[in-house]
């Protein structure tokens, strides 16, 4: 049977992949196997998210109806009733539904009438507390298809100093990167000196360690000395797949998903307010802003870098009419040029323009010349694939280190 949760936390506290973990191990006391534990994300621009937009389903043999039964019970006692925006969702289902529902949830909007059409279809157990929404993350979790997988190593903070600060030697978050990355990513930023696996919020989570396998995160983090954890429990997930990601057309974007994009570049890139920078993206005569934000830092001098006429594949969330990079493929570099008043054969000095369609005057010595200098500028890239830091990294944007997928190469060729 698979069972799924969702919408448990709220911006003051809990999580709803701690919940997970609390009820992997009530189930195995009651005498049910655990096959696999999964923490789902979903669309990242829906705005009913706490954070992440994370659901959890927990894949184990049992009865159902008890599986049920503690389920609720478990999300009855540690979710967050008491906030507005807290609308916790359960499911249990032995026969698991059709991953199409997953796949509308990780890249589009859906509804809590979708969802429940869902579970009715399969006969599937399911509650859905107040106004029900949490339902649509567990029904999605439950139905999740994860063609490509990633793991992260939960670890979890004793009840009595959660919303105290985190007790977390950095130093050894440091080692645990350099000891099993590319295995493992994200534990830390090297370049911009920054921990990255360990957040921020008042939240159970103490830190989590993502890699490639279960063996490559718990090898991290062993490597991690900290407060004395509650729990740890080891996810299979979604994260670092781009599994949110689709091939998009310039012109026909929708607001609120997330695209794999080419096209030409059509203006200088500009620092805005702020630091952010931006830089029109063309194709079939249409265009996209697409940006980068201050916070992916380095990233932004690669953005800086391009030229108009460059081709590139870009990848991020369409919204507010802006494509936010998470990653760009830079497929073909034009051949950028300054063009400049040519040096004076008599004279050597800088002519200047003579008006315009006359050519170019020597201030000095009078003489003429028709040709302007051209000159070719050095690139300050290579063709290639670029991506934001860890520290500006979304959960379901695939690491480089992981490599580029078949499809998103193609947009590249
Ligand atoms: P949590 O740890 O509780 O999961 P979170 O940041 O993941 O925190 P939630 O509190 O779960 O966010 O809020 C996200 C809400 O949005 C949930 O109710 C979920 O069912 C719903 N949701 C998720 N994906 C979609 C989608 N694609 N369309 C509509 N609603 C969605």
């Amino acid at each position: 049977m698979w069972i799924g949760i969702d919408d448990t936390d709220s911006p003051a506290g809990m999580c709803t992949t701690y919940i997970g973990a609390v009820l992997v191990r009530r189930l195995e006391r009651a005498g049910m196997r655990i096959v696999d534990a999964r923490l789902v994300r979903l669309n990242p621009n829906v705005i009913h998210k706490t954070r992440g937009n994370a659901a959890v389903s927990i894949e184990a043999v049992g009865d159902p109806a008890t599986a049920f039964a503690i389920t609720c019970a478990c999300v009855e006692a540690l979710a967050e009733f008491d906030d507005p925006r807290t609308n916790p969702g359960v499911v249990v289902a032995a026969v698991r539904p059709p991953p199409d529902f997953y796949y509308a949830a990780l890249r589009d909007f859906c509804t809590v009438e979708e969802a429940v059409g869902v579970l009715e279809s399969v006969g599937a157990c399911y509650r859905g507390y107040k106004n029900r929404r949490g339902l649509i993350g567990a029904t999605a979790a439950v139905a999740s298809d994860l063609a490509d997988r990633t793991y992260e190593l939960l670890v979890y903070r004793k009840r009595e100093v959660w919303g105290t600060p985190r007790q977390v030697d950095r130093t050894s978050l440091f080692h645990a990167e350099a000891a099993t990355y590319p295995r493992t990513w994200d534990t830390v930023d090297p370049a911009n000196d920054v921990v990255v696996c360990v957040p921020h919020t008042p939240d159970p989570v103490l830190f989590g360690i993502r890699g490639e396998s279960p063996d490559a995160v718990r090898e991290a983090g062993s490597f991690v000395l900290s407060e004395e954890p509650a729990c740890k429990q080891v996810y299979t997930t979604n994260q670092g797949t781009d599994a949110h990601l689709v091939p998009g057309t310039i012109g026909t974007l929708r607001e609120g998903r997330s695209y794999l994009v080419r096209g030409t570049v059509a203006g200088v890139p500009s620092t805005g307010i702020g630091g952010h920078v931006s830089f029109a993206l063309a194709d079939g005569g249409k265009e996209v802003r697409c940006m980068a934000y201050e916070p992916t830092k380095g990233f932004r001098d690669v953005v800086r870098a391009l030229v108009p006429g460059d081709v590139v594949a870009a990848a991020g969330s369409y919204k507010g009419e802006s494509l936010n990079l998470e990653k760009i493929g830079v497929c073909r570099l034009a051949d950028a040029v300054r063009v400049r008043p040519p040096l004076c054969p008599v004279c050597a000095k800088r002519m200047t323009s003579a008006g315009a369609g006359k050519g170019y005057k020597c201030r000095a010595c009078s003489a003429r010349s028709r040709e302007a200098e051209i000159e070719r500028v050095e690139r300050r890239i290579l063709p290639g694939w670029y991506e934001v830091p860890p520290t500006a990294r979304r959960h379901l944007a695939r690491p480089l280190v992981r490599g580029i997928l078949a499809w998103e190469a193609e947009f590249c060729n």
